[in-house]
């Protein structure tokens, strides 16, 4: 590549970014390193109706959680209004664009009285001489109006009938008739640049070399691009990236789709007038395997690996490798991702985050101790947020036993071997993950009683439910007195 490698992520801040813009900032961030280039944050905040207080935090706070820094930004269009004017009065000056002085009312009354004979407004080349703009009323008139301060947008003098070529790098090339398209508002009367005219200005102007974005930008690049060779710019190359689809396949994943399955589309919380809305973050992901899930939506690496560090997948990433159609959102998958991850991890944040979440619960272990449950643990931890839960038998007895105790273990016969197993275990000096087995063993075979059962009791006794770490990587934890006087407890909800 000849010229330095510059992209964006330009969010506008009218909501909390969701995870379909994160990606979009990920496949951004991620071209920019491999190719040594700069990823820039820009807000595209020229719309004051649909601005959300907030929003704008929300989207630093979860690049920065995920580890996306930005090199440039965040730039806000608000604060570049000067240059938008210049941009704009040169358009006009060129005669790429022009001033319409027709007020709403009148613009709803024709389009009332199109679409009532079926028609469909439109406001181009076959029309624009009927309406009120310096096409029309001429120069002398024009500049009247304009020292009268009479309000006015600027709109885009779109071409009549030319085949306008342009191209996508997913979706190679691509042509439409510039008669489809109308005289798109650039400028609007309150003296703010659109969407449009605001993000091609800007994208020139901070040399961006590549537009990587979602594909519902895809209808604006033939007017982007033509309002480039309007300026005579060098264009960027343009990349739409397909959907992140609803689980069941059809549609474009929505804040919605969250609510209704109960998985998070947020990086991180976001608190909204009416609720909080939990994010990947509280819902207990580490932002590595968010990043590295939302990677594989959309991106295949080839190959049979798929658990990446970002740096991996900085080398790795290709927009060849791009899909180039949507990819359905799996949260099991993304739960996948992070159990993966966690694996990954260093003992000692899990030793951390386990002692905070006993602490938080009343109970106050020695630290040691702690670090020496986490690797018992850490296999069949699936989110963070199940620490406390996957760790907590290792410290208290169960409360109760009702996760563990199914109809078919609350008999007499329970009893007898509970009481068995006791009394065994009382004979022994102490109990290790070696010698309790035989023992187990041996109350099976004596009793003609399956293992699994016992096995089934024990754990009950000692986690309170079926779930849990290795029974005898317990018993040894905890010790003989605390396995017999667990065991006790449970003899005594069994005799009730
Ligand atoms: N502000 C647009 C958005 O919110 C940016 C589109 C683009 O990247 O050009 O998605």
């Amino acid at each position: 590549m000849p010229n330095e490698v510059r992209v964006r992520f330009a969010p506008s801040p009218t909501g909390p970014l969701h995870i379909g813009g994160l990606r979009t900032a990920l496949y951004n961030y991620l071209f920019a390193k491999k190719n040594n280039g700069k990823f820039i944050l820009r807000i595209e905040d020229t719309d004051k109706g649909r601005y959300v207080e907030g929003s704008e935090k929300h989207i630093v706070d979860s690049l920065n959680w995920t580890g996306l820094m930005v090199d440039e930004g965040p730039y806000r269009q608000s604060e570049r209004k000067l240059l938008y004017k210049k941009k704009i009065l040169e358009l006009v000056h060129k005669e790429k664009a022009y001033y319409a002085f027709d007020t709403k009312e009148e613009l709803d009354s024709t389009r009332n009285e199109l679409e009532k004979k079926g028609g469909v407004f439109v406001y181009n080349s076959d029309n624009r001489l009927d309406f009120k703009n310096s096409l029309s009323l001429g120069k002398k008139r024009t500049e009247e109006l304009l020292a009268n301060k009479t309000p006015h947008v600027i709109r885009f003098k779109m071409p009549k009938n030319s085949k306008i070529i342009f191209r996508d790098l997913l979706k190679g090339e691509i042509s439409v008739n510039s008669s489809t398209l109308d005289d798109k508002v650039l400028y609007k009367a309150d003296g703010s640049p659109t969407y449009h005219f605001a993000n091609v200005v800007d994208d020139n102007d901070m040399a961006i070399s590549h537009v990587i974005r979602g594909e519902e930008w895809l209808p604006s690049l033939p007017l982007h691009w033509l309002i480039y060779d309007s300026f005579g710019w060098k264009k960027p190359d343009f990349l739409h990236l397909p959907l992140i689809l609803k689980p069941e396949g059809k549609g474009k994943l929505s804040k919605r789709d969250g609510e209704k399955f109960g998985f998070p589309v947020y990086p991180i919380k976001w608190n909204s007038d009416e609720k909080v809305n939990l994010g990947f973050k509280e819902f207990g992901f580490l932002p590595e395997a968010v990043i590295n899930y939302i990677a594989m939506l959309g991106w295949n690496p080839g190959g049979e690996e798929e658990v990446f560090q970002l740096k991996n997948l900085i080398s790795t990433f290709s927009t060849g490798k791009l899909n180039s159609s949507g990819s359905r959102f799996d949260y099991k998958k993304s739960v996948w991702f992070n159990q993966q991850h966690i694996q990954l991890l260093g003992n000692d944040f899990l030793c951390k985050a386990l002692k905070e979440s006993l602490v938080d619960n009343q109970i106050n272990p020695s630290g040691e101790k702690i670090c020496d449950v986490v690797p018992l643990i850490k296999p069949r931890l699936n989110l963070l947020t199940e620490i406390f839960e996957a760790g907590v038998y290792f410290f208290r007895s169960p409360s109760n036993y009702n996760k563990g105790l199914t109809d078919s273990l609350k008999t007499d016969s329970s009893r007898a071997i509970i009481k068995e197993v006791i009394l065994s275990l009382e004979q022994l000096k102490s109990s290790t993950k070696d010698n309790v087995k035989p023992v187990l063993d041996k109350i099976s075979k004596n009793n003609s009683i399956g293992f699994g059962k016992i096995m089934k009791l024990v754990r009950t006794g000692l986690v309170g439910s079926l779930k849990g770490a290795d029974v005898f990587e317990i018993i040894q934890f905890i010790g003989k007195q605390e396995v017999v006087s667990r065991l006790k407890a449970l003899d005594e909800v069994l005799s009730k």
